[in-house]
């Protein structure tokens, strides 16, 4: 079997194990055209990429042929790009980088559905808004017209035995449900993309409607 047989076969799998309502992400970081080409065949519909310049030739490539989501940490000066490219951002954390997407997608006449990333382990060095402020910065978001509020994303701290990253995923739908049930101005809170190779049974138990996987799709990554 070729490596991209391999691809289409892990997808199909995959496509079959994740219950419907959840919708499978292929992390796309470092692959090339072909390898996402074989994941779209198979059935993949969304893209995530972490890097607006390694997004650019992939989404030029196979454009209409899936949705494309940024999925990395987001530098405002790549908003200009990134608002053109992609169908959803989903590690919005900041109010300048809303300030700076709501912009830039005004100036395209767009309007971006976006995720909140969520630093749901508090870790020091990770991005992400902090659980308990989630609510006064989505607050503050309803005053930008070209951003719809659709849901929360987090990565969550790392751990060899994933079991560990239940208690984070399970708080991190916790306060998916209280913002949902807040009613807040222009959010819709119906996205929840949490879980990665290692941990997406867990997440989906935790109710992931979203889940992101780059390894368990396309194989261990070149090093
Ligand atoms: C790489 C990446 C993933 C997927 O990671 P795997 O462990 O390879 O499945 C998911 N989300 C983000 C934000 C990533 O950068």
């Amino acid at each position: 079997m070729t490596s991209l047989d391999a691809i289409r076969k892990r997808a199909r799998e995959l496509l079959d194990e994740i219950p419907p309502e959840v919708t499978l992400v292929a992390a796309a970081k470092g692959r090339t055209v072909e390898e996402v080409r074989a994941a779209i065949e198979a059935g993949v519909r969304i893209i995530g990429h972490n890097y607006v310049q390694e997004a650019v030739p992939m989404v030029a490539a196979l454009g209409d042929l899936a949705e494309w989501h940024m999925i990395g940490h987001l530098q405002r000066n790549k908003v200009r790009r990134a608002v053109e490219i992609f169908d959803r951002i989903e590690t919005l954390d900041s109010v300048r980088l809303a300030q700076e997407i709501d912009k830039r997608c005004s100036a395209i006449g767009k309007s971006m559905p976006v995720l909140v990333e969520v630093n749901s382990g508090r870790e020091p060095n990770k991005t992400g808004v902090l659980p308990e402020d989630l609510e006064q910065f989505i607050r503050q978001l309803a005053t930008f017209e070209n951003l719809r509020v659709e849901g929360l994303m987090t990565m969550g701290p790392r751990f060899g035995d994933p079991e560990q990253a239940r208690p984070y995923f399970r708080a991190t739908r916790e306060a998916f449900e209280r913002l949902a049930a807040a009613s807040l101005p222009n959010v819709a809170m119906r996205t929840l993309s949490m879980g990665m190779s290692n941990s997406y049974r867990i997440a989906i138990e935790e109710g992931a409607t979203m889940v992101r996987l780059g390894t368990r799709l396309f194989g261990e990554r070149p090093a």
